[in-house]
């Protein structure tokens, strides 16, 4: 029979893994799908990972493993995808705001033949009005670069094994996994969802974590920002092709005294050209200095069976 994986990524979420574990559970027994739960503790400092321990004692088919470190929410999904054994994988929040009740059509799909199932965002639930408006914009931007309509996606999907295998072969440490599920392609069917409130604990973004978010998704995904300095450059060019001609005009008809404002202002604005650029392209920069380094995505420190081998002995 078939086996469905589910992938939680969780930091700091103590309050939520026994009731996430309990819900799922019982909604997969319910339904009659052969299930396992993979949890990711991505570096908790609270009990996460010694209550992801208990559930994985009470309910065989949860594991879970630790990071040595907060590596952040994407590695978090691969290390699950790497762990999962299922021939359909399931990446969801763990603190339910994607709702459960989804996963039996999701499943229902793949079962059909559907090979990437994608959770839309019906509404963005309740969210402050400066969230909104900068994932509203970051998604606008990304979906641009990427050429792919993206607003609305989530890391709510399901993908089929072939997927995930082609996922793990991907060399690259900066994923972004929302992306990367159009980007592989695959037959893809929708399902839409609204996103529920978190009943525990809280949301782990800050305003700046996720415009942080932003720049090193929309870079590490494409090269616009880079052929943006090429088109800053022709401005630059085109305006000085016109300066030189009217100075030139200016100094053959002696009148050329006059124009310290237009230097101050024409230093001020090549000097800023200048410095944007030298940023974008140190960000690459960044970014292949971290991918040349070839550092794994993350660090895992403990897994459940190595509590389970410890017990025995
Ligand atoms: N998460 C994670 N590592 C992080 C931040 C978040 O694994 O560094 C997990 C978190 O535990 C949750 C999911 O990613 O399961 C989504 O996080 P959160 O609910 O804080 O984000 P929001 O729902 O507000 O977008
Ligand atoms: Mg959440």
């Amino acid at each position: 029979m078939a086996l469905l994986s589910i992938v939680l990524p969780a930091y700091n979420e103590e309050e939520n893994i026994a009731n996430t574990a309990g819900v799922l559970s019982g909604l997969l027994e319910e339904n009659k799908i052969e299930y396992e739960l993979v949890f990711i503790s991505d570096g908790s400092r609270d009990g996460t990972f010694s209550e992801i321990q208990k559930a994985a004692v009470r309910n065989p088919r949860i594991r879970g493993a630790e990071f040595s470190r907060n590596f952040g929410k994407e590695p978090a999904i691969f290390a699950g995808l790497e762990m999962a054994r299922g021939n359909a994988v399931i990446v969801m929040d763990c603190d339910l705001q994607h709702p459960p009740q989804v996963i039996p059509q999701m499943w229902k799909l793949w079962l059909e033949g559907a090979e990437v199932v994608e959770g839309i965002k019906e509404s963005r639930g309740k969210e402050s009005l400066g969230y909104k408006l900068s994932a509203g914009l970051f998604y606008k931007v990304m979906s641009r670069l990427i050429k792919m309509d993206m607003s609305a996606s989530s890391d709510f999907k399901l993908l089929d094994r072939k997927v995930v295998d082609v996922l793990l072969t991907l060399p690259e440490r900066n994923t972004f996994f929302r992306a990367l599920s159009f980007w592989v392609g695959f037959r893809t069917e929708r399902v839409s969802y609204e996103v529920q409130e978190r009943r525990y604990g809280k949301s782990k973004w800050s305003f700046f974590s996720l415009m942080k978010y932003a720049v090193t998704d929309a870079t590490s995904f494409s090269t616009l920002p880079l052929q943006l300095v090429t088109v800053m450059g022709l401005v630059s060019i085109l305006f000085s092709v016109i300066l030189f001609i009217q100075t030139l005009a200016k100094y053959l008809s002696g009148t050329a005294v006059e124009g310290f404002t237009t230097v101050i202002l024409l230093i001020l604005i090549i000097g800023g050209f200048l410095m944007l650029s030298l940023g974008i392209i140190g960000h690459y920069i960044a970014r292949i200095y971290e991918e040349v380094k070839g550092r794994p995505k993350y660090i895992i420190s403990r897994t459940t069976e190595d509590a389970e081998g410890k017990e025995a002995e």
